[in-house]
């Protein structure tokens, strides 16, 4: 499988990639692996996993550079996931012992009976994965569900494929045995070959089309079947913000690492208002974006990851447009470098007519929507198939938290956006996907209860 810088558009890697045959065997290592690893005590899988830890501080930079040439995510933000990776790591490490620990509900001394539950591991599990934050998508899976005593095939992206390879190498490196942590290349062919196997779980994150299949896949095998998916995720500016700020934390949102993000903001309605002002500030924010060479520092948009979005991009201008859409800045690809280049586009006047403002865009793209107050801004962040965030910028917090508690989606934001928190849970509604990464509950559904009714002989 040859892996290509997208900045370049040059082969920088020939990998082996696997076939049904080596996915099965695989699988088959991973289930006779697995006992073992759930037996050795958690304290040294602590430990393990934070020698891991040790090489990614360790690695930093050449781990960035690899990013950097199979995503064309510019440097910088390639230092900034593994720099983000850290805490992440850290609060699987401080929160894994107390949630895994066995719990006593139930201690009656008088009839001799004690009620207990302990988590065990589910098995095999899969985690196939992105290739916008390779990083966090997949340590979020292979993170809590190795310290729980998993085995876990790991599915890196087939445009991530080199990053999952430093990944594996650094596992195995500090102490994960291979059949626990076994790596399967390749792209959308070997993840389905890896669902024909019998895994007691399967972890995914990546797009809904994706996702569906996936659950459609598995429906029969009753294994645990968690998806994180896309999003369409709005925010409502009111018209007590301080609108420069509000502006340019919003652009930042929509267009960070060139809006392939599953929370980027990808719709923003606008009080009346503040309107005409907001989109100038916006506008002004979004042209001074550096774009240029991933490997400099400088750089804030590098290429498209993935050279096939240039056609859902192009559709959705096209189609807004035709509806009456405003093109503020940007419009279409650049096309001066090979590789592929997206200017970071604005759309104002759009309406609900338009699929700009209901398809992810998942690329340099945002519709600004005029509304006239509260009212109209929350029926149309709810009019979605999607729930993965929602966000409100306004002075007033209880303006914010009622707006907030009405919005269908599984992580609002105040006065902020585009920001994940390992200590709180990650979970989608709708088309957005099912099941909680992050937070305690991100620990948890990687085990299953088992529940021990004990009755001390009489
Ligand atoms: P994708 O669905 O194209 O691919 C994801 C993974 O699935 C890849 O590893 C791919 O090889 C594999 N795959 C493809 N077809 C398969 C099949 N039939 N069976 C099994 N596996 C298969 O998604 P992508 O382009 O890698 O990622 C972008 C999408 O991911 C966006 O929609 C984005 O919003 C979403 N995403 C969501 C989150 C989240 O936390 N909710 C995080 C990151 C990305």
């Amino acid at each position: 499988m040859q892996v290509i810088n997208p900045a370049t558009g040059a082969v920088i890697a020939d990998l082996a990639a696997d076939d049904a045959a080596s996915v099965e065997a695989k699988v088959d290592a991973a289930r006779d692996a697995q006992p073992a690893w759930a037996a050795r005590p958690l304290a040294e899988r602590v430990e393990i996993i934070r020698k891991f830890r040790a090489m990614v501080t360790y690695r930093l930079d050449d781990l960035a550079a690899i990013m950097t040439a199979e995503t064309g995510k510019p440097i910088a933000l390639s230092r900034n996931e593994l720099n983000g990776l850290l805490p992440r790591i850290d609060f699987f490490l401080d929160n894994v012992v107390d949630t895994l620990a066995p719990e006593v509900v139930l201690l009656d001394d008088d009839n001799g009976m004690e009620e207990v539950i302990t988590q065990e591991p589910l098995g095999v599990v899969a985690n196939i994965s992105a290739w916008n934050y390779p990083y966090f998508v997949g340590s979020n899976v292979f993170v809590p569900g190795l310290l729980a005593g998993n085995a876990v095939v790991y599915k890196p992206s087939e445009f991530a494929s080199m990053t999952g390879q430093a990944i594996a190498e650094m596992l195995w490196g500090a102490g994960v045995p291979e059949g626990v942590f076994p790596l399967v290349i390749g792209g959308g062919e070997v993840g389905a070959a890896l669902l024909d196997q019998r895994v007691d779980g399967v972890f995914f994150t990546g797009s809904y089309a994706t996702g569906r299949r996936i659950a459609e896949a598995m429906g029969g095998s009753m294994a645990r079947v968690q998806l994180e998916l896309g999003g369409k995720d709005p925010v409502y500016v009111a018209e007590d913000v301080d609108v420069a700020i509000a502006a340019a934390s919003l652009a930042d949102g929509a267009f960070y690492n060139n809006g392939q993000s599953c929370c980027s903001v990808e719709r923003i309605y606008v009080h009346g208002d503040i309107y005409d002002e907001f989109v100038e500030q916006f506008v002004k924010t979004v042209e001074g974006f550096t774009m240029g060479d991933p490997t400099d520092e400088s750089t804030y948009l590098g290429p498209l990851t993935r050279a096939a979005q240039v056609e859902v991009l192009q559709a959705q201008i096209a189609n807004a447009v035709e509806c009456g859409a405003v093109v503020q800045t940007g419009g279409g690809p650049v096309d001066e470098r090979p590789g592929a280049w997206f200017a970071p586009t604005v759309l104002t006047n759009v309406t609900h007519e338009m699929d700009v403002m209901y398809d992810e865009s998942f690329g340099p793209l945002i519709g600004i929507q005029w509304v006239a107050g509260d009212d109209e801004a929350l029926s149309l962040m709810n009019e979605t198939r999607y729930g993965l965030t929602a966000g409100v910028f306004t002075a007033d917090e209880p303006r914010a938290t009622e707006l907030l508690r009405r919005v269908n989606a599984g992580t609002a934001y105040w006065n902020c956006c585009d920001r994940v928190s390992p200590r709180l849970p990650w979970s989608g509604r709708g088309h957005s996907g099912m099941g909680s990464t992050l937070s305690r509950a991100g620990i948890l559904t990687f085990t299953q209860p088992k529940a021990w009714h004990l009755r001390q002989p009489s």
